[in-house]
């Protein structure tokens, strides 16, 4: 579920002076509820409520099936309007089900309008906007219909609509299942970079991208070896916990190490992971042993020539894919490359070399510069060789990329031909583009 927060109030364009009507006329209105839900913000502009509100898709399917008892979605929602025009459902998802059902109840009194619905003390509170007054007969229904959904809604978990309990957890009411409490506790003491997995995202924001552990693979190891790594879910042993920090700092080559070393070490209970990284082209893991806890001889014994093996295996193992690679120096940095992952690397080298050659030109200095001109098209021949390289599997691993195309620079004939203002355009656009996407 997103939260994002919907455009209350929209930046005042610049006002022309000369004219004293132009602030008055350019003051903008805020979209009405429907108008958020169709743009699949949330209806609270004030705070958004994460899990606490509903989700945008049974919002909608709400105004849409009863528009006249919810027809204040489409009213405009400035401070002074009811609440609902400017929060909308203000309640969990778990409990669609119940007020759809109430709704239905509702809708039969075509003068009911909703002016607030929302969860307080636990459970479901409904107001209606007062005039016109209901009859006394369908007041009596309605009465009813509400006793019935407050009931329900006593005994359903907001968050996922599986049977809850009503209770007060941290001196707040609220009705969750087991389940969703437990999950609520664990995302309290989540770390960022936790959130951003569990949100499909690589942990570290805009890193290292090519050598970051994929969130499939880093969620995978959390879950087979919860206790190893309990800096995800608990508080840091120290302040200094790299682990704690950024989690898997290693490229997704290595993944089957990892998890190789992780299956040995969580063999001791004792043990906890601190950091797990690259350095030197060389997989480290980094653990601590609880104090008090007896040793293993035996598992000692055999624990530390095994992860010594692992380690030195990670020097024969792709960072990046997995593949056989070497070991070696490359831009200053050891790392450890299979062919195909180091070409990529060069592609990236060349287009920061191009960026170089052209940073700070226009296309006429450019076109006057003929020994600028020779090392772009030097630069893109090795691009186009290094394209060629690749294997349809890393070509799958990186897509968008346009690989074909680039395949063609290969040629020198075709590159020599390319005309002037077309080498200009892939040396000033396309090169800071690609080389972004391979970092
Ligand atoms: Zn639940
Ligand atoms: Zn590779």
């Amino acid at each position: 579920m997103t939260t994002k927060q919907a455009p209350r109030k929209k930046k005042l364009r610049s006002a022309g002076f000369s004219n004293p009507n132009a602030l008055k006329l350019d003051i903008p209105t805020p979209p009405t509820l429907r108008e958020c839900l169709a743009q699949n913000l949330f209806g609270s502009g004030i705070s958004p409520r994460g899990y606490r509100e509903l989700s945008v898709q049974h919002s909608k399917q709400l105004i849409e099936r009863y528009p006249s008892l919810y027809r204040l979605a489409d009213a405009s929602p400035v401070s002074s309007s009811p609440p609902f025009a400017r929060e909308g459902f203000a309640c969990g998802d778990g409990w669609f089900a119940v007020i759809d059902k109430l709704s239905a109840k509702l809708s039969a009194d075509p003068n009911l309008v909703v002016s607030q619905i929302k969860e307080k003390f636990g459970l479901l509170r409904i107001y209606f906007e007062l005039s016109p007054l209901p009859s006394n007969e369908i007041e009596e229904g309605t009465d009813i219909a509400l006793a019935e959904a407050v009931a329900e809604s006593q005994m359903t978990c907001e968050r996922c609509g599986k049977p809850g309990k009503h209770a007060q957890r941290e001196g707040r009411w609220s009705v969750k299942c087991d389940a969703c409490t437990a999950e609520e506790a664990r995302r309290k003491s989540l770390r960022p970079w936790m959130e951003r997995l569990l949100a499909g995202l690589p942990a570290a924001p805009g890193g290292r991208s090519r050598l970051d552990l994929s969130p499939e693979h880093a969620l995978a190891l959390l879950e087979k070896y919860p206790g190893l790594y309990r800096e995800a879910w608990t508080a840091p042993t120290s302040p200094a916990s790299r682990f704690a920090a950024g989690g898997f700092e290693i490229g997704d080559g290595w993944f089957r190490l990892v998890d190789r070393v992780s299956a040995r070490l969580a063999k001791d209970p004792a043990l906890h992971v601190v950091q797990v990284k690259e350095k030197y082209g060389r997989l480290k893991v980094y653990f601590e042993r609880a104090e008090g806890v007896p040793r293993d001889p035996r598992l000692d014994a055999e624990m530390k020539p095994a992860l010594d093996e692992d380690a030195d295996e990670s020097e024969r193992t792709c960072e990046v894919c997995g593949e056989p690679g070497t070991h070696e120096e490359r831009h200053r940095w050891w790392s450890v490359r299979c062919g195909p992952c180091d070409q990529i690397d060069e592609i990236s080298a060349a287009c920061e070399r191009i960026g170089k050659l052209v940073g700070g030109l226009d296309l006429a200095t450019f076109s006057a510069n003929e020994m600028i001109q020779d090392a772009v098209r030097l630069a893109l021949v090795d691009i186009g060789r290094a394209a060629a390289g690749q294997p349809s599997k890393s070509r799958e691993r990186l897509p968008g990329i346009g690989w074909d195309r680039l395949e063609h620079f290969k040629d020198v004939t075709a590159v020599k031909g390319m005309p002037v203002d077309e080498l200009w355009r892939f040396a000033s656009e396309e090169a800071p583009v690609l080389e972004r996407k391979l970092r």
